[in-house]
């Protein structure tokens, strides 16, 4: 599933592209995708996008946001008049749109050519089916669970006092505890999988006989993982592609994420594969303790 970095990086190609244009139309394809009355936003201008966690808010300036999440396969893709020559990854199934096409938000901007004004769309794909797309008022955004719920995160509320509290709290295998996205928002299978090992520490380790220095070392190398991952545009696994319809690299550099049977990069031994929580995970017994 796209975590913080995928996210954030959907996050940042919506910005640059969406931010002071206005909602023309909207076109629901699959009615099961979208919660909330497309009237509300129709006509309304979009003036930011936020993350939280591994969800989306495009906010508006009549008062309403679009929040989404795209779970396991949901893209975000922007075509407009400056994108035309980016070629769109094979994940996206084809041109635009596509089968996997749920929702088609026509664009305007203000002052545009009414040739320009004809190809400007945000597309959202969902191969799987899984993501959701709520029209809600700005002001109630904590209404919905997920927002409302959700823990801290990293590089905006997360520091390493409340990390250390939530780790040293709890009596779950530390692994599960970091992906628990009511204790800390945006960390997903990959990343959790990825900082363990930087870390040097059992992903299977209860959460509280971590010693303060290796939580402060956790705390670091998710920061890193994350940082180097976001740089690189994110992991493409599945059907992860940027607000430009292409995909990210992480996916080359994963430490020990899906290399079950492989060698260690730091050791040489075999990296092994076990199921905790429900979810592949990594490590290396020789590095990690
Ligand atoms: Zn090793």
């Amino acid at each position: 599933m796209p975590e913080l970095p995928e996210v954030e990086t959907i996050k940042l190609g919506l910005q640059k592209y969406l931010v002071g244009r206005k909602i023309d139309k909207v076109e629901v394809r699959l009615s099961k995708i979208v919660q909330g009355d497309i009237k509300n936003i129709e006509g309304a201008k979009i003036i930011g996008i936020r993350r939280f966690g591994k969800g989306l808010v495009i906010d508006l300036d009549n008062k309403n946001s679009i929040a989404a999440h795209i779970k396991l396969t949901g893209q975000f893709i922007y075509r407009g008049p400056e994108t035309k020559k980016i070629k769109l990854s094979p994940k996206v199934g084809g041109g635009l749109p596509n089968s996997r096409t749920h929702v088609i938000f026509k664009l305007k901007s203000q002052n545009a050519k009414a040739e320009e004004e004809s190809g400007t769309y945000l597309y959202y794909n969902d191969l799987r089916q899984f993501g959701w797309i709520k029209i809600i008022e700005t002001s109630k955004l904590n209404d919905v669970s997920f927002f409302r719920d959700m823990g801290p995160e990293p590089f905006k509320d997360l520091t390493l006092e409340i990390f250390n509290k939530i780790i040293s709290s709890s009596n779950t295998s530390v692994k599960p505890l970091i992906m628990d996205q009511k204790k800390i928002g945006g960390i997903g299978n990959i990343y959790a999988n990825d900082a363990l090992y930087d870390a040097g520490i059992d992903p299977e380790r209860k959460a509280k006989s971590l010693s303060e220095r290796e939580i402060k070392k956790l705390y670091e190398s998710i920061l890193k993982i994350l940082k180097f991952s976001l740089k690189i545009g994110g992991a493409s696994e599945l059907n992860f592609v940027n607000a430009l319809g292409e995909e990210g690299k992480y996916q080359n550099h994963s430490l020990v994420y899906g290399r079950a049977g492989q060698k260690c990069k730091r050791c040489g031994g075999i990296i092994k594969k076990i199921f905790l929580g429900g979810r592949g995970t990594y490590s290396c017994s020789a590095c990690q303790k």
